[in-house]
């Protein structure tokens, strides 16, 4: 569960055998040339699994949702299977609705008709970028207008819309990661996801990193990126799912030979978000910095909404450093509020 909402995934990886595209971050290919299409009996033990955890817990909404390669990519009967077992449990009223990712060329009315037979409730594209230049070296294998075609489409038929956007890909740049959140903030997306990009062992990308011709942005970069999109998103009333990979989708420091994955990514994009925020109302509120930092000895305390408390203090109190440092006479205390808006830091006093 990575969202504010109470809101449960239940996810249910189904891998992409034998997909016909190379993107050069993905290592599909080189896993599930090991593995056979997931079982029935898979999906409705791991189904079962959380559902037996999430009980009691007072969710709003629990989806079950596919994931892994492009689902709608697979051949129409096995969707059709897995789609038929998550149904069960809708019809059962045991889970809300159905959630799944896929491409964005991968969408059309033949698809779309089948997915609205299984009540199926989200559909997430894994869009990327909209810059054509980090498609093509990223070897995706559609453009930008594909994406606008697929957001009408699933639009049209009434499904909610997810957008999937990648930071630091080849080919990108600040300023594009920035215009690509600024078009999906314009397609108005229920949700999206931003995932910086990791070099996997045994990619393309991997190669390319080796031969010098990709740099990979780092944690720092990738952060300051990523907290200038997820104000774009979040100011847009986008609810942002996810941000950074986790643990759990099996990827660790080690795993990385880029060095951009970080464990607690999210946390590290919203404590700088905090903090520009905190200084922001510090300032508004007593003048400059060289203004506070005349005024000798200041007590003050910021506050956010509960959940966002600890982005005050940064991950591993990088923002108590911070402040120090810069004004080395003020005294600071949190205090949160549940009447404070998510993501807003103010002084109030
Ligand atoms: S990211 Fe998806 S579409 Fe691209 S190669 Fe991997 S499984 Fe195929």
């Amino acid at each position: 569960m990575d969202s504010m909402k109470k809101h449960a995934i239940i996810p249910i990886f189904i891998p992409h055998l034998g997909c016909p595209h190379s993107c050069v971050f993905c290592d599909q290919n080189a896993i599930t040339a090991r593995q056979q299409p997931v079982s029935e009996k898979e999906i409705t033990d791991t189904i079962e699994q959380w559902l037996s955890t999430l009980e009691g817990r007072g969710l709003d909404k629990v989806e079950i949702s596919f994931y892994g390669g492009s689902f709608t990519a697979i051949p129409l009967e096995l969707q059709t299977k897995y789609l038929e077992i998550g149904y069960r449990y809708v019809r059962a009223g045991r889970v809300d609705s159905l959630h799944l990712s896929t491409r964005p060329d991968y969408i059309d009315d033949e698809i779309l008709t089948n997915l609205k037979k299984y009540e199926v409730g989200a559909v997430e594209l894994g869009v990327q970028s909209f810059d054509d230049e980090v498609l093509e070296k990223s070897q995706r294998g559609h453009t930008a207008d594909a994406v606008f075609d697929a957001c009408r489409l699933i639009r049209e038929y009434g499904f909610d819309l997810g957008i999937q956007l990648m930071v630091g890909l080849p080919g990108d740049t600040k300023e594009k990661d920035i215009r690509s959140a600024e078009i999906t903030a314009g397609l108005r997306p229920s949700l999206a996801r931003i995932y910086p990009t990791v070099v996997l062992r045994g990619t393309a990308l991997a190669d390319m990193m080796a031969s010098g011709e990709y740099t990979p942005p780092g944690v720092e970069k990738a952060a300051d990126i990523t907290k200038d999109m997820y104000r774009i998103l979040s100011d847009a009333g986008i609810e942002i799912m996810r941000v950074g990979l986790k643990s759990t989708d099996l990827i660790t420091p080690g795993t990385d030979l880029g060095g951009t994955y970080h464990p607690a990514f999210r946390q590290l994009v919203e404590g700088m978000i905090a903090r520009e925020d905190m200084e922001a109302a510090l300032i508004e509120r007593f003048g400059p910095a060289e203004n506070i930092r005349a005024a000798g000895h200041l007590a003050v305390t910021f506050a956010s909404c509960g959940r966002c408390v600890s982005n005050m203090s940064g991950h591993k109190g990088v923002n108590r450093e911070y402040f120090r440092a810069k004004y080395p006479e003020l005294e600071m205390h949190f205090t949160s509020d549940n009447d404070i808006a998510d993501n807003t830091y103010i002084v109030v006093k």
